[in-house]
């Protein structure tokens, strides 16, 4: 008899190709644990790139799942839906928003934030102000406007003219941050520690010297918190740690723990200028997305909780740069804030990463050669030393590796 882990179909060939995918698959999972197709267990510190922040089948979310499942899943916007009014307004709550706006993906929720900021200075009597500035490094999405936003040559090439009214800067370069602003600048768009480009945050300093400046010129000013927010960083948003209130904040990936849901939040004075028929979603704001993303966000929002994330974030970053000291040969650096980490590889990040799951560790590659670890924020002592432990024996087989060439 077959197994009852063993996956019987094969049609790769029937996918577009754009992914590099590793050999692994997963059964199920628990916690912080997935088990692969062939059995082995894996600690998980990918998390489906940050975004499964509550683990594998937490038994609140599975119990909502069921519950709003079983009673209405889709209606659309065309009527009232309490489940989004209710998120609304528990995301108003914790954060400098007074609206929202509810997607189905970070880029989705890029896009509503780029569109409302246009939109304001249309409304304002300014509709001369389109540009939006962004800071290179910066990982927007996959839409048009969002690589456009990202301005990364390789996700540009071939798909036709560039989006316009995007301006890149050098990273956290603020002189030339004021040299590109003009009197067709609308926003400037910023992630408060890229995620991307091998998590490179941004001195709180400049967030701030940021916001005054946004000020100063009366443009908005966009947070992509699509990968910093919910909790990841040890704070509800990146930027309530920086004490920097956006107009705008983008988040996604955290927020339905893998069910797809997003958020475009807004002031006031922003999101009200969104008129009716300005924007729209089929999809997004559904009753099942919203049970679920508010179940997430009541945990996560709690500060005793977020506490938690801040110590397991501190402790596993000072077991890190143990590791680093330990192993100049496979590891240069550590970065990061609470458990949204990076560490700088020696060896090419695709050799570490795969070594890394060779031995039960799942990570995910980001720029600059950087490992992104990404584990579950509900992770325990016993499991951030159990990833430690996999750590070393990846280094090691980095170590023999080298030595052996
Ligand atoms: C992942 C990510 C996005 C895009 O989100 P999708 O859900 O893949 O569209 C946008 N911004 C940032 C900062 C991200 O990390």
């Amino acid at each position: 008899m077959a197994s009852p882990n063993r996956v019987s179909v094969d049609g790769a060939q029937h996918l577009f190709p754009c992914f590099q995918r590793a050999e692994v698959s997963f059964t199920h999972g628990e916690g912080a644990w997935l088990v692969g197709t062939d059995g082995k267990r894996y600690l998980d510190f990918a998390t489906g790139i940050a975004v499964t922040g509550l683990g594998h089948s937490h038994p609140i979310l599975v119990e909502e799942l069921h519950r709003q499942g079983g009673k209405l899943w889709h209606v659309s916007n065309a009527v009232r839906i309490p489940q989004q009014e209710a998120l609304a307004r528990l995301l108003c709550e914790k954060t400098f928003a007074q609206r929202v706006f509810f997607n189905n993906s970070g880029a989705e929720a890029v896009e509503t934030a780029i569109k409302t900021a246009r939109r304001y200075q249309y409304a304002s009597g300014r509709p001369e102000r389109y540009r939006v500035i962004t800071f290179e490094g910066g990982f927007h999405g996959r839409t048009l406007a969002t690589i456009a936003a990202g301005g990364r040559h390789e996700y540009l090439e071939g798909f036709g003219p560039v989006a316009p009214g995007f301006d890149v800067v050098p990273f956290g370069d603020l002189d030339a941050l004021q040299t590109a602003c003009g009197t067709e600048t609308a926003a400037i768009l910023v992630e408060p520690i890229q995620g991307e480009s091998g998590i490179r945050k941004h001195d709180v300093a400049v967030l701030q010297r940021i916001r005054e400046f946004c000020d100063q010129q009366d443009i908005l000013l966009i947070f992509d918190e699509v990968q910093t927010g919910v909790g990841r960083t040890g704070h509800l948003f990146a930027c309530q740690a920086a004490g920097v209130d956006p107009d705008i904040l983008a988040a996604a990936k955290g927020l339905g723990n893998g069910f797809p849901v997003a958020a475009c939040l807004a002031s006031e004075e922003v999101g009200s200028c969104m008129a009716p028929g300005t924007h729209g979603s089929t999809f997004g704001g559904n009753p099942l997305a919203m049970a679920i993303a508010a179940k997430v966000l009541k945990i996560v929002s709690d500060e005793a909780f977020l506490i938690t994330v801040r110590d397991k974030g501190r402790r596993l970053l000072d077991r890190l740069l143990t590791i680093v000291a330990e192993y100049p040969g496979a590891f240069s650096a550590v970065r990061g804030e609470g458990l949204l980490l990076g560490l700088r590889c020696v060896p090419p990040v695709k050799l570490v990463v795969a070594a890394a799951q060779a031995n039960g560790l799942l990570t995910v590659t980001a720029g600059d050669n950087v490992m992104r670890l990404l584990p579950p924020l509900i992770l325990s002592d016993a499991e951030i030393e159990e990833g430690l432990a996999r750590l070393r024996r990846t280094a090691e087989a980095c170590r023999q590796a080298t030595s052996g060439r």
